[in-house]
């Protein structure tokens, strides 16, 4: 018979599987998905024997119809600074990236929600990437499963205690599989990632801010890196379509909803975007919203055209935006020996043509 894969049922999902597949009663339908959701997400059991908390016979009608199959782990990257990249293979053989970023009190996993991009941001090594796929949310929850597997994460005591939709893609073009994702990383009974956990990152998709702020309600952070329409049009095509102004719109209700400051990124480009008189402009535009900047050192990629700001640069940048009042941090590049940092992820997977 035709197997399912667990990761592919979100919790309503496997309740109407077991009640319809498996044809356990209704009154004992929400206990047992419990048992299985808590066993898998909880306690990382991928062996549907070793759930004992289950009669013996459910366990044997369940391996013959259920699989707990992950993508695989086909390349693991050690960065001398402790960061950790996997390239995992998902079961279609296309290829996605996420990393381990471990800091002195907190770690974070950086997750994708697509293969490739259709972004192009012009710093961005993924935007050199067409887009292959839209993740799909059990592809999403996977990285993470597969993180936690790799670093043995599943005390009570979490080493992921942060995710960041930062990796490669656009999660707002990928929308319903990023809210489901979300939905599931979220889960008391599983994964137990509060909202104030996980991040997601956006270009600027400024008509789906206001659903996600009802309906995904995690940080936000929104890939700004200028200060102007002009600018930002040369080094981000999709500011043709979301202008900045409308971005800023969004973000006041996404801030007024969910009640925390939006992060702006604002990776800093020599002679684009570093200058007094855009810090200057920048914090016009922080003034009109619950913001904070994060500055982010530029990552260079084999063939990309542009050059970082010097460090005492950055710091001068941001001196500025904090003596207006407002919180500016320079974000450390981690990683980059591993191509594993901001913006250098990248795959080899390639949209595969439809044959005649
Ligand atoms: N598409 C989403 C999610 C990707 S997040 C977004 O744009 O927000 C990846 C982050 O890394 C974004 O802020 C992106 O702008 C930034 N980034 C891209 N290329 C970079 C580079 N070469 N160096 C540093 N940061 C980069």
């Amino acid at each position: 018979m035709n197997q399912k894969n667990f990761f592919e049922f979100d919790f309503k999902g496997l309740k109407h599987f077991l009640n319809n597949d498996l044809a356990i009663e209704e009154k004992k339908v929400s206990m047992r998905s419990k048992q299985i959701w808590q066993s898998v997400y909880r306690k990382g059991l991928f062996e549907l024997n070793s759930l004992t908390t289950l009669p013996i016979e459910l366990r044997t009608k369940l391996n013959s119809l259920l699989s707990l199959q992950r993508p695989k782990v086909i390349k693991t990257q050690k960065s001398n600074d402790g960061t950790i990249k996997w390239l995992i293979q998902l079961f279609d053989r296309n290829e996605v990236e996420c990393v381990y970023i471990p800091e002195k009190t907190r770690a974070t996993l950086c997750i994708s929600s697509q293969v490739g991009c259709t972004l192009n941001c012009r710093f961005c090594h993924t935007g050199t990437q067409a887009l292959v796929k839209n993740l799909s949310f059990a592809e999403i929850v996977n990285q993470v499963v597969i993180a936690k597997e790799q670093i043995n994460d599943w005390g009570e005591q979490k080493k992921i205690s942060n995710i960041v939709l930062m990796g490669m893609g656009e999660p707002f073009y990928n929308y319903e599989n990023v809210k489901i994702a979300v939905d599931i990383l979220k889960d008391k009974e599983g994964l137990n990632y509060g909202p104030k956990k996980i991040t997601v990152s956006t270009a600027g998709i400024a008509n789906k801010i206001p659903e996600a702020a009802k309906d995904i309600g995690t940080y936000l952070a929104l890939s700004l890196h200028a200060p102007t329409d002009d600018i930002r049009e040369m080094i981000m095509p999709i500011n043709k379509k979301f202008k900045i102004k409308d971005l800023v719109e969004q973000c006041k209700f996404y801030a007024s909803v969910v009640k925390e400051k939006i992060t702006l990124e604002y990776v800093m480009l020599r002679g684009i975007n570093d200058s007094l008189e855009n810090a200057k402009q920048l914090i016009k535009l922080m003034a009109q919203f619950p913001s904070k900047v994060n500055l982010i050192e530029f990552n260079a990629w084999p063939g990309v055209q542009y050059l970082p700001t010097e460090r005492k640069d950055m710091e001068k940048f941001g001196k500025v935006i904090q003596d207006a009042g407002y919180i500016a941090t320079i974000r450390r590049s981690r990683g980059q020996d591993i191509l594993g940092a901001c913006g250098q992820l990248r795959t080899e997977s390639q949209r595969v043509r439809k044959s005649i």
